[in-house]
């Protein structure tokens, strides 16, 4: 198998599995409970808050475990809303967003919510200035992710987020394809939610969190018992918590050689697939890219017929997101940056990993070429 879907999901490396198996064998303790089982239930919660708070500058109480980053989504903009709607009831956000912000956005507009969804420029790049030109006295929330799920787009997230606390608006960034793989400084970004998902960074699937920045407040989004702080209720995934907090502790140590590693074949296949397909061109941007990201557009190609013969080959791609799969419609995102219905259905997406090889990189551009030859 070769395995080029990382955008969708990763693999869980040994070191995450192995401090997790404890917590699914002999440490199986309720972290709430008072006794030695439960406590260092609740110890190992704590050490994985603080590692994944380390990431990304925050201090480890503003960090609150989700079971995804699409209820750290959904509790953001609807915290947001719910907070905040006697004093204005504008929200400005992308239209690349996910479906996870896009959706409850939708959502929030049948509850009354004004959404602005903001178009990119042709590389995927969403204008700060243009979040500033759209703000408005009732705006009390702008939502920008990080980067890009299909283009791998990384978005200005800094000047976005200068640009909101200057006018006094709250600012929340979907990280859940850029944390732990680019660096994020909550501080310096000025970011005051963040949502992310474990399974994204070698961790555990059914793992998120909700990055609140002191002093924000929002109401519980799951009502139940009193975990994290009375904020999000329901017993806490200590193995998946643990799993996640290894991750991102890797993950930060291994940023830079792993980003250059990854890079590296990301270019080499950028180049090899350009070279190979005639009339193939790159979707999203060259430089403002995340490394694991290639995005590629092949006039006249059905992406859907080269995506199952890639499958049977054992080769792992995809087309457009992968949540959006098993549906016929183009790409929200690869029609916002402008492409027409046919360039977007003839576009794949391959997200590689620092393990990537150029052998897995060739093996795939031939089936590619294959394919294409066979004229399929
Ligand atoms: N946001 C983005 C940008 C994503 O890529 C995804 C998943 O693909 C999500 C949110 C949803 O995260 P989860 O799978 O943890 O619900």
């Amino acid at each position: 198998m070769i395995y080029m879907d990382n955008a969708a999901t990763t693999r869980l490396i040994p070191e995450v599995i192995s401090e997790m198996i404890p917590y699914l064998q002999e440490e199986y303790g309720n972290a709430s409970a008072l006794y030695p089982l439960g406590l260092r239930a609740r110890d190992a919660i704590a050490v994985a808050r603080e590692r994944i708070a380390g990431v990304i500058h925050a201090h480890p109480g503003e960090i609150y475990f989700t079971g995804s980053g699409t209820e750290a989504d959904n509790w953001a903009l609807c915290g947001v809303y719910e907070k905040l709607s006697h004093r204005g009831n504008h929200i400005i956000t992308t239209a690349i967003e996910h479906h996870a912000v896009l959706h409850t956005c939708k959502y929030l507009e049948s509850r009354g919510c004004e959404v602005t969804y903001l178009n990119p420029d042709r590389e995927g790049i969403v204008s700060a200035s243009e979040v500033e030109r759209a703000i408005r006295p009732e705006t009390i929330l702008v939502s920008v992710m990080c980067a890009n799920n299909e283009t791998g787009t990384i978005e200005p997230v800094r000047a976005i987020g200068e640009i909101c606390h200057a006018h006094g608006v709250l600012f929340h960034t979907d990280a859940v394809q850029a944390f732990g793989h680019i660096p994020i400084d909550v501080e310096a970004d000025h970011i005051d939610l963040l949502s992310s998902s474990g399974h994204k960074l070698n961790g555990p699937k059914g793992t998120g969190f909700l990055y609140m920045r002191k002093g924000l407040k929002l109401k519980s989004f799951i009502h139940g018992g009193g975990q994290e702080r009375g904020r999000r209720a329901g017993t806490e995934n200590v193995a998946g918590i643990v799993g996640y907090g290894v991750a991102a502790q890797l993950a930060a140590e291994h940023m830079e050689a792993y980003a250059a590693e990854t890079e590296r074949m990301r270019d080499y296949m950028i180049e090899s697939l350009l070279n190979a397909v005639p009339g193939a061109a790159l979707n999203g941007s060259r430089t403002h890219r995340l490394p694991n990201n290639v995005n590629i557009r092949m006039e006249g190609v059905d992406g859907e017929q080269l995506l199952l013969h890639l499958a049977s080959k054992e080769i792992c791609a995809s087309a457009g997101g992968a949540c959006a799969s098993g549906s016929t419609d183009p790409s929200h995102v690869l029609t916002a940056i402008g492409l027409t219905h046919r360039q977007a259905a003839g576009s794949l997406r391959f997200s590689l990993s620092h393990e990537t090889t150029k052998e897995e990189i060739d093996t795939v551009v031939k089936e590619i070429e294959a394919f294409l030859a066979a004229g399929a």
